[in-house]
């Protein structure tokens, strides 16, 4: 691969000194040099001291990754298979486990190379190339993969654009291929795992300590609401936990999905309430009809537009909170999670603590979460850990 050695701006070295992984275009003195993302970039100071070796590759954020800090490292097969068996060992709890048989097995930048994950769902696994760059270096990572694990097929999803156009192919890779659907276990839950359909193969499973905990501990005998319920994942966890659920998600394929579910966890999919319906008409029409739930989870996607509304977690979390303060029952308790990486956990407890009182309610926190052992991440990156969950109950 071709390498260019790029120098990083004043004002952004001490940051890089510190180990800072993402390589930012607005830090490079000449980011126009980078051309094709089949580059090794060489960062350095201004005096021509080096800071990192890494990879161009562009992302939504960022314009590739750090991978070593020191200077002397070939990105090669050793380095590559390095960082897998040191991220693969140090799952080997969660391979080991009974009720367990997915988890995520590399971590992008938290294992030590931005823009690539590993998941693993009952012997396959599941690569995510996050950018075309670090899809130069395809051929290394699956050598890697081969020689330290045995598994049944191997899937991959592309999450960049080729020709401008977000690439959507089969994702099917080599070894077997995976029946459809692959049922995975989660703490003794089950989930219909769909390989090749998509971006979204059926489960978020960086919520599944949060899955556990409400099955566990907050579940038993309670009217649930389920709100963005996608395959209905928190309804499964509530439900395994003796919870009456009803689920809301505007897809039409979560009705399907979620009945599947259910079925795989023999659960009878009629005593619950599966609704396809925009969640903010369905807040308006609860809070007429006056519902009241023992619990309601919010975990909606960063953005969402729907033909009724536009919603951004970051300007409108204290609109839905208010909205679910209003239909749960005092002493109940509301699951407010988010994945949006552009606030932290203080400004989201803020949102949280003005929507109660702007509701002219009180509460507590119970429990907090944030992303779970196997998806590692870096203090180095700190916007890495973007998984914020908080559990309040109501009074
Ligand atoms: N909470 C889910 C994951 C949510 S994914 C889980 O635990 O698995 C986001 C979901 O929000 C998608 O299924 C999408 O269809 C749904 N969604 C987006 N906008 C919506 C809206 N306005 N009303 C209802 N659902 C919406």
């Amino acid at each position: 691969m071709k390498e260019t050695i790029i120098g990083v701006k004043k004002e952004f070295v001490n940051k890089y000194k510190k180990g800072y992984p993402l390589i930012l275009e607005e830090a490079l003195e000449n980011p126009k040099v980078l051309k094709e993302e089949d580059q090794i970039i060489t960062l350095i100071d201004d005096k021509k001291v080096f800071l990192g070796k890494g990879y161009y590759g562009k992302q939504n954020k960022g314009c590739g990754w750090i991978l070593s800090n020191s200077k002397n490292s070939s990105l090669d097969y050793k380095f590559f298979y390095d960082k897998l068996r040191n991220a693969f060992s140090k799952r080997m709890k969660f391979y080991h486990s009974k009720d367990t048989n997915t988890f995520r097995v590399f971590n992008g930048e938290g294992d030590g190379i931005g823009g690539l994950t590993i998941d693993y769902f009952n012997e396959y696994y599941l690569i995510t190339w996050y950018s075309k760059g670090i899809y130069e270096f395809k051929e290394n990572i699956i050598k890697a993969i081969k020689s330290l694990v045995s598994f049944d097929g191997i899937y991959e999803k592309k999450r960049f654009e080729e020709n401008g156009m977000v690439v959507d192919e089969d994702s099917y890779m080599c070894g077997k291929k995976a029946p459809e659907p692959l049922i995975v276990k989660e703490n003794g839950v089950n989930f219909a795992i769909y390989l090749n359909d998509g971006a979204m193969v059926g489960v978020f499973l960086d919520q599944k300590e949060v899955r556990k905990s409400i099955r566990d501990k907050y579940s038993r005998g309670k009217r649930v609401l389920n709100t963005f319920s996608y395959t209905g994942a928190f309804s499964m966890a509530t439900a395994k936990g003796g919870a009456i659920t009803t689920s809301v998600d505007l897809a039409s394929r979560s009705l399907e999905k979620t009945t599947e579910n259910f079925k795989i966890n023999n659960i009878d999919p009629t005593k619950h309430e599966i609704i396809v319906e925009d969640v903010f008409l369905y807040f308006k029409r609860a809070k007429k009809e006056e519902l009241k739930f023992d619990m309601v989870i919010l975990d909606p996607p960063s953005f969402a537009t729907s033909k009724e509304n536009r919603f951004s977690a970051a300007k409108d979390y204290k609109d839905l909170m208010k909205s679910a303060i209003d239909i749960t029952e005092d002493e109940g308790i509301i699951i407010a999670s988010t994945n949006c990486a552009t606030f932290n956990m203080t400004r989201f407890k803020k949102f949280i603590d003005d929507a109660f009182k702007e509701s002219h309610k009180n509460y507590q926190i119970l429990e907090e979460h944030s992303l779970p052992g196997d998806f590692a991440v870096t203090e180095k990156f700190p916007e890495g850990n973007y998984l914020k969950v908080v559990f309040v109950s109501v009074y």
